[in-house]
């Protein structure tokens, strides 16, 4: 045994020292166990090496002292980060899956407040005094909204396709049809041959990666097919020599073959993406159905705007049996989600009866409303913003960029924005960059050309002042 590990501190003389605690008492004996568990490994290793040895032999009892309280401190630090917390977005990507994807409105919020703070209908017919449908008034919604028979929900798109494939796949047919250019990863660790592994479908691809055929789909259905699948490539953009059915042609094959058509939209619009700015079309869930679909899936918290769930729309005969499925009863939404995305697809109803879309639901679903702000806005908010800086060491500039929908949509097309790119005088910009994440609240731009950029239109108006002072902070002291 090393000297240096001999003087390793008792857990609670290091408690002692640390008092009075910011955190909690037991959170803070595993993080300074941690801690000391680490520093005894390295102690050890370092022993092993003969130069090290000499310099740990000699250190002192204080030394080591010092050293334990430094990193335990520092440690608590990062365990204090580390909450779940709000953060302002200046990556210019609107829908981001490491920030929590879609925010939510304030009519879902104020919902999902009054159902979080009481005791609710989630499961009583207020009209009968029975035993009622979780989640009636959200599936009818949202049946609505994409013109289908019926809809239902689940904790999340991943979670709706391995339900879908899990029914279709129960009985001896076990093959699932899908075209080799949709065979896609997702995010990470979403790959959609493994969910189809998972499920216990048998993959059956077709076509190649840029050229599928109809008649490519058409030999690949046998006795063992249990459905065909279309996903959406959604976070990617295939050009040049490419070709595939579409949604429409293929669902009258399956129609003639008696096989169940499932598409997985992803994204899943619920409005024309077009009259948002968006230079490309993200299909609607209401246009699957018309083409013929049995069944479609797509996220709730992506270009919707809603909570995270995983919709499920089609044929109210499949509907059900997905819903008499165990597995069902595994993967069901909670009553919070179920209560914002009550309020979310209730805002698109009355959007769309009210009309014109694009003012009504610019004020209730945020995603759209990020991406209905005029640039010279954005302009606007940036020269503020600049000029609240103008005291400090820091080069600014404003510029045009293209930010991005994000969230596996529309991957073609940008998002035209405004950012404000900083350089500071005296530290570098990655510097710069770590002290905005480690902020409160953390600011997250992005690092590009030697600037580091907060793209505006990602970040709330509100939040304006709170960013300057963030920024002020930031680039206000030397740096660590
Ligand atoms: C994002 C995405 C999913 C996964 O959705 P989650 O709601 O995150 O589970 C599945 N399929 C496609 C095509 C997607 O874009």
């Amino acid at each position: 045994m090393s000297k240096a590990l001999r003087v390793l501190p008792a857990v609670d003389k290091v408690l002692q020292a640390l008092q009075p605690l910011a955190v909690p008492r037991q959170l803070a004996v595993r993080v300074i166990r941690r801690e000391l568990a680490r520093l005894r490994v390295e102690t050890s290793l370092a022993s092993r090496s003969d130069a090290t040895e000499a310099r740990s032999g000699s250190r002192g009892a204080d030394a080591v002292w010092n050293e334990v309280l430094t990193r335990v401190r520092a440690a608590l630090v990062r365990r204090g980060r580390a909450r779940l917390q709000p953060v302002i977005n200046g990556t210019g990507v609107i829908i981001h899956t490491n920030l929590g994807r879609a925010p939510l409105g304030p009519a879902a919020v104020a919902a999902l407040g009054r159902v979080a703070e009481n005791y609710s209908s989630l499961e009583l017919d207020l009209e009968s005094g029975e035993r009622g449908g979780r989640a009636a008034c959200v599936e009818e919604n949202l049946a609505v909204l994409a013109d289908a028979e019926a809809a239902t929900v689940v904790n999340n798109c991943a979670a709706a396709l391995v339900l879908m494939l899990r029914h279709f796949t129960a009985g001896a047919r076990k093959e699932v049809v899908i075209s080799r250019g949709e065979l896609i990863q997702i995010g990470g660790g979403f790959r959609i041959p493994e969910i189809l592994e998972a499920s216990g479908a048998v993959l059956r691809e077709v076509g190649t990666t840029n050229q599928t055929s109809l008649d490519d789909y058409a030999r690949g259905l046998g006795a063992g097919t249990a459905l065909i699948l279309k996903v959406h490539r959604s976070n990617f953009h295939m050009a040049g020599f490419v070709a595939s059915p579409t949604t429409e042609v293929l669902a009258t094959l399956a129609r003639e073959r008696r096989i169940p058509l499932v598409e997985d939209l992803g994204s899943g619009a619920l409005v024309t993406t077009e009259d948002w700015g968006l230079g490309t079309h993200e299909p609607t869930l209401a246009q699957a159905v018309a083409q013929g679909v049995d069944l479609v899936c797509c996220s709730g918290d992506k270009l919707l705007g809603g909570p995270q769930a995983g919709i499920i729309a089609g044929k109210a005969r499949l509907i059900s049996a997905l819903k008499r499925a165990p597995l069902f009863r595994a993967l069901r939404c909670d009553k919070l989600v179920l209560a914002a995305l009550e309020a979310t697809t209730e805002s698109y109803l009355h959007a769309l009866s009210n009309g014109p879309e694009t003012v009504t639901l610019g004020r209730t679903i945020p995603v759209l409303a990020m991406l209905a702000i005029p640039m010279s806005h954005l302009r606007e908010r940036a020269a503020r913003l600049v000029s609240a800086l103008a005291d400090l060491p820091v080069e600014t500039v404003v510029s045009q960029t293209q930010g991005r929908l994000g969230g596996g949509a529309l991957p073609q097309s940008g998002v035209e924005s405004i950012a404000v790119g900083l350089r500071p005088s005296t530290f570098t910009v990655a510097a710069l960059a770590t002290r905005l994440r480690k902020g409160s609240p953390p600011v997250i731009g992005h690092l590009g050309g030697g600037w580091l950029r907060i793209d505006l239109r990602t970040v709330f108006e509100s939040q304006d002042t709170t960013l300057a002072a963030c920024l002020r902070a930031a680039l206000g002291a030397d740096p660590p």
